[in-house]
């Protein structure tokens, strides 16, 4: 399972893909992968844009 975070309201979610539109803000927004947004796993694996 892969963990998805929401670009535009910051819902997150578990699944193997992300889907294509967001259950929460109803926005065809883009999701992030938080999987590995832990601080053992930096820097490699960290989407910039989740900080
Ligand atoms: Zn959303």
């Amino acid at each position: 399972m892969t963990t998805w975070k929401c670009s535009n309201c910051g819902y997150t979610m578990e699944a193997n893909t992300p889907p294509n539109q967001c259950p929460s803000c109803k926005e065809k927004c883009e999701f992030l992968d938080t999987t590995c947004y832990i601080p053992d796993c930096a820097p490699t694996g960290v989407d910039e844009r989740i900080k």
